[in-house]
């Protein structure tokens, strides 16, 4: 599917609604961008066989351009399969930011050979990106902007549709709304997520995202300052109505909004207790 002259949307696969999974009920999307010299792949998503058949063939149906990389987003599983393969086939290589080129290579076979700078740009024949870091979602998480068509690919920083997962174990929820903030420095027009479809309205949408993730720090410290201050009392409150599958991704955000309240000494923790400090 085109999105602009420029960019081609492919997913495979159609709905496999999975809402326990990073990304929730949208399989991944893989954008592939065309300049006049030059064309990249953003993300490769899972790596089945039957997905790397169908970019190897929108790739020969162009007349196989040259690629000039294989640009991976973040590590996670459902946007780097099939990186390295495409990588051999289309004699490409593969691109992430440093921080992430150690988890993409630990998780896959996908040897990553280039990692821009922050604002390093890449120049595909009157089609320019550049690498914007953007850690949160995962600590090396990258967004590009393409800016001829005032676009950026967030991969799992922003979705088409509800929040991401802020893991504390791979994220960092202070740099997360760090990020988005940072993006609001470009002039965007559309977004392109990592799942789900294009966000036509980004500026209200980012602002939307920092809207939310203040307004449950809010309530989480008016919890903690009403007495319900442990994980299990958030947790009850917050999400008492959620999916039992959603419970670890439910408790892993609050540790994220947790972390950055004790990194910000807003509160501190005794056992399993949390207080405000005065
Ligand atoms: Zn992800």
């Amino acid at each position: 599917m085109k999105v602009t002259d420029r960019i081609t949307k492919i997913v495979v696969g159609g709905n496999e609604p999975d809402p326990f999974k990073y990304g929730g009920v949208y399989p991944p999307n893989v954008f592939l961008v065309n300049g006049k010299n030059k064309s990249v792949y953003i993300d490769t998503a899972h790596g089945k066989p039957e997905e790397i058949q169908k970019h190897l063939s929108i790739w020969e149906s162009q007349g196989e351009p040259e690629i000039a990389g294989i640009i991976l987003t973040h590590r996670h599983s459902d946007h780097i399969g099939g990186a390295q393969e495409l990588s051999k086939r289309m004699e490409a290589p593969v691109i992430s930011t440093s921080v992430e080129k150690i988890a993409i290579e630990k998780e896959s076979s996908a040897k990553v050979s280039i990692t821009p700078t922050d604002g390093e740009k890449l120049d595909l024949g009157e089609t320019t990106l550049e690498f914007v870091h953007t850690p949160g979602h995962t600590m090396g998480s990258l967004c590009i902007y393409l800016e001829e068509d005032k676009v950026l690919f967030t991969g799992d920083n922003i979705l088409g549709l509800g929040t991401t997962v802020i893991s504390p174990d791979e994220g960092n929820m202070t740099s997360y709304i760090k990020s988005l903030q940072k993006m609001l420095d470009y002039d965007i027009e559309k977004i392109c997520p990592g799942h789900g479809p294009e966000i036509e309205t980004p500026i209200e949408k980012i602002h939307e995202l920092i809207e939310h993730r203040h307004q449950r720090e809010a309530q989480m410290l008016e919890l903690i300052t009403s007495g319900k201050d442990s994980m299990d009392d958030i947790f009850n409150t917050i999400y008492k109505d959620i999916h039992p599958g959603l419970h670890n991704t439910a408790r892993r955000q609050i540790q994220a909004h947790i972390n950055k309240l004790i990194e910000e000494k807003r509160i501190e923790q005794t056992g399993n207790i949390y207080g405000i400090v005065q």
